[in-house]
């Protein structure tokens, strides 16, 4: 902090306040005085200060930057972001996403990466994670995830039987619990990460063709990790230390940098590809689509107050603009409308206005008023109208045609294709992309997540979802997790598998 020349403390309507840290009393030793309304005042804001934290991805921070776009991906998308020679400003927030906000930085999660695209034509949000594929794919089941991560009700503990229990039993989790108990589960820091947008969305070009696309934010400093015992260990010297990573290294003008590089599928591939395209617990293979560069995007400017910067920052997958859409992945529509409805309650119905939401472009929307709204609302309110107030012009949106849609109401799981199962890509990461060495910490962390607390029946059920996602995999984390067992509790593992040990005790 630097020391300015003192100027005059006032209360919120800018009066100048008679003392910092006396409160009105009668004499030194007496009562105080409601007319103290300065003090009322800071008791009143202090007891006001937090807002609801987000559920999920509460614990997070991040900065402002710049977007320049290096290749001419204009074939693809008529979006005036990602035309050549655009520099957008930017702003990202990284989190993880179980833990409070005091939680460390260091535990082992997905971490979003949320970035908003000030742009020429309106605020375009890409909500992504570091993880390009994600636990569930029916937004039926998000809220039952994200609370059997966080806290059991009876002694509000996190719980991994429950976590284990609700994995088991969802077998579409298998891809992203491979990724996540692997290195990658726990990044260095943030800069040392990737950013995927997971989800499918479109492009369309100026000619108005289609493409599905994804984002893929490739982080120029390299993809550095952590390994279970440095995070454990970190975690207990610097709770914020990604934060701090982050902020340090801006400060001292290292500026973090990522590459952006698309995989674009041409609209008629989806109907009938090998694996369904809006499926978020797939991604589609590099040799089917392999990534083409769009431009650099770099964290240059740390904000210089969290609460109205980051705290209040609002990201949603409904801000898109012209040359950009969404897609039929179930989850990506869900969070459309879970995203906005998750600021309306933090934030209120206003949220829009407050200046790091706010559009760099001129607003010219129909909303009226309500709780904190601090643009004047000019007449006429209505549309349509004779009297000059806005009005719509299709020609600079994408919104709506996009694709078609017909079929019976239904509650059903995606149609499936031929290789559409749950296991095939978690076992290619586990057979294909680690080498030994990565193999065996995977196998190290999973027995340690399983040590802490999870109980039979979902154990064993555990080491069968193993087994399908590899099964030499599933093996050694059975025999890791034996061996422990044994090691600390020699009855109570021999009950727990009684064949097992016999067997062993055999051979
Ligand atoms: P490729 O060999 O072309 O790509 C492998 C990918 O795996 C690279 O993107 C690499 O990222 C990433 N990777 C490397 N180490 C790890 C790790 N420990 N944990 C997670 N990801 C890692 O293969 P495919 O495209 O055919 O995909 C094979 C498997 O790789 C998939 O089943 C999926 O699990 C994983 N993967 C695929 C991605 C995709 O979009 N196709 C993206 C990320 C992972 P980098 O090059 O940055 O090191």
């Amino acid at each position: 902090m630097t020391i300015r020349e003192r100027r005059p403390t006032t209360t919120d309507a800018g009066i100048p306040v008679a003392s910092d840290e006396h409160s009105l009393s009668i004499g030194p030793d007496g009562p105080l005085l409601l007319q103290d309304h300065y003090l009322i005042e800071q008791m009143a804001n202090f007891n006001r200060e937090r807002i609801p934290e987000r559920q999920p991805h509460a614990k997070g921070g991040g900065a402002f930057g710049t977007f320049e776009v290096t290749q001419d991906v204009s074939a693809f998308t008529r979006a005036a972001v990602f035309q050549p020679g655009a520099k957008t400003d930017v702003l990202i927030r990284f989190s993880t996403v179980a833990g409070e906000r005091g939680s460390p930085d260091t535990w082992r999660d997905p971490r979003g990466f949320a970035v908003k695209f000030y742009t020429s034509e309106g605020n375009l949000d890409i909500v992504g994670n570091n993880t390009p594929v994600f636990f569930i794919k029916d937004p039926m089941k998000f809220q039952h995830f994200i609370r059997s991560q966080k806290r059991r009700s009876d002694n509000n503990l996190r719980d991994h039987d429950m976590q284990w229990d609700f994995w088991t039993l969802s077998p579409e989790s298998a891809h992203q619990v491979t990724w996540l108990m692997g290195d990658r589960g726990i990044p260095r820091t943030w800069r040392h990460m990737n950013g995927y947008s997971s989800h499918t969305y479109m492009w369309i070009n100026a000619a108005g063709e289609r493409f599905w696309v994804k984002y893929h934010f490739k982080t120029d400093q390299g993809v550095e990790c952590f390994t279970q015992d440095e995070a454990d260990q970190m975690a207990s010297i610097d709770t914020d230390y990604h934060q701090r990573d982050l902020y340090e290294h801006i400060r001292d003008g290292e500026f973090p940098t990522w590459t952006l590089k698309m995989q674009i599928m041409p609209f008629e591939d989806a109907k009938t590809y090998r694996i369904n395209p809006f499926d978020l617990t797939k991604v589609w293979p590099h040799s089917d689509y392999p990534l083409r560069e769009v431009g650099r995007l770099t964290l240059n400017r740390n904000v210089t107050d969290y609460h109205t910067e980051m705290e209040q920052a609002a990201f949603e997958p409904n801000n898109i603009v012209a040359g950009t859409g969404l897609s039929p992945d179930k989850m990506l529509l869900a969070r459309g409308f879970s995203y906005s409805d998750a600021h309306r309650h933090r934030l209120g119905v206003n949220y829009k206005q407050i200046p790091v939401n706010a559009a760099k472009v001129p607003v010219h929307s129909y909303s009226k008023d309500g709780a904190m709204r601090v643009h004047n609302v000019s007449d006429p309110v209505y549309a349509p109208n004779s009297y000059g107030g806005p009005a719509a012009r299709p020609d600079l949106t994408d919104d709506g045609g996009l694709w078609y849609a017909d079929g019976e109401m239904v509650r059903a799981a995606y149609t499936q294709r031929p290789d559409d199962d749950d296991w095939s890509q978690a076992g290619t990461l586990v057979r294909e992309v680690l080498d030994d060495a990565a193999r065996t910490r995977l196998v190290d962390n999973i027995v340690g997540h399983l040590l802490n607390g999870v109980s039979e029946p979902i154990l064993r059920r555990a080491f069968e979802y193993w087994r399908n996602v590899d099964k030499d995999l599933g093996d050694h984390v059975e025999e890791g997790v034996l061996a422990k067992r044994s090691e600390l509790d020699p009855k109570a593992a021999k009950q727990a598998n009684p064949a097992r040990s016999s067997a062993q005790a055999k051979a």
